[in-house]
């Protein structure tokens, strides 16, 4: 193992563009469940309740929508960033980070001290709501307080259009700027590490693909395995924390040599 860090740890120092892509698997050890281990999301509810054309279509999909919703958000709003959040922040100070794409929505990373501009969430956010007729914008956690209030589905103030947490349903469009431009970076980089994802949500889980396609080494840090593992140069089914935590005190000594 001590050999395989030190030899993606030199690769991170040795790169011109390091990308890292991360999923929900990174944020489990700040307490915050991801879908597809056991006991994560999916274990409790069905996938296929949340599909964004039944959100439009019932009251009864949008009422169960943010019931589960709020569910995800508790853990969300009290996690703190855990060691791999910092080292990963920590890889930005060092100059070895050319951005991180993240399918997470808990803003962990820049909690953790990364640049706004160099994290591009693919997914979107938890931490804000929209009115999907106006699209006003609202504080989570305000309308989080009026749904345990009144117990009932929020609706704009000012035109009446059903909210939602700015996050990305399955069905829902992706961000048009954030895809594009997470495209252009797995593709332009020479270092793609994957940080604790499944690799089966699309698109999101095509970026590895097109990194290793334009020339880039791939590398998987995911606790099990994934549909990318056979094209990957290096997988390590390991805790992401301790992992990335250990990366990164190769990557100071080397940059110290
Ligand atoms: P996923 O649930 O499909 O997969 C998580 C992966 O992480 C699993 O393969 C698991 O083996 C691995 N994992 C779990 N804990 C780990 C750890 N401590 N160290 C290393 N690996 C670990 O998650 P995904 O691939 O991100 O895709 C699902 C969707 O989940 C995304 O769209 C994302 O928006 C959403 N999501 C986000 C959060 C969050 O923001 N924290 C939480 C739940 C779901």
């Amino acid at each position: 193992m001590d050999e395989v860090t030190e030899r993606i740890a030199r690769w991170i120092t040795e790169a011109k563009s390091v990308v890292i892509f991360t999923g929900a698997g990174l944020s489990t050890e700040s307490g915050i469940p991801d879908f597809r281990s056991p006991g994560g999301v999916w274990d409790k509810y069905n996938p296929e309740d949340f599909y964004f054309d039944r959100f439009m279509a019932s009251e009864i999909s949008r009422w169960k929508y943010w019931q589960m919703a709020t569910e995800m958000y508790e853990p969300m709003k009290k996690a703190q960033p855990n060691a791999a959040h910092l080292a990963i922040a920590e890889l930005e100070k060092l100059g070895k980070l050319d951005c991180v794409i993240t399918q997470n929505i808990d803003n962990l990373h820049v909690r953790a001290g990364n640049s706004p501009d160099k994290v591009i969430e693919l997914h979107g956010t938890a931490m804000s709501v929209s009115c999907l007729s106006c699209r006003k914008k609202f504080d989570r956690e305000k309308v989080q307080e009026k749904l345990k209030e009144e117990e009932k589905v929020p609706y704009c103030d000012s035109c009446g259009g059903p909210l939602k947490p700015d996050t990305i349903s399955f069905g829902q469009a992706m961000p048009v700027k954030e895809t594009q431009e997470a495209y252009e970076r797995s593709s332009a980089c020479d270092l793609f590490i994957v940080i604790g994802s499944s690799l089966v949500v699309q698109p999101a889980a095509s970026m590895p693909v097109t990194a290793k396609r334009n020339g880039a080494r791939l590398v998987i840090i995911n606790r099990d395995p994934t549909p990318c593992d056979g094209m990957a140069d290096v997988v390590i089914n390991d805790q992401a924390g301790a992992t990335v935590t250990a990366l990164l005190e190769k990557v100071k000594n080397i940059m110290a040599e």
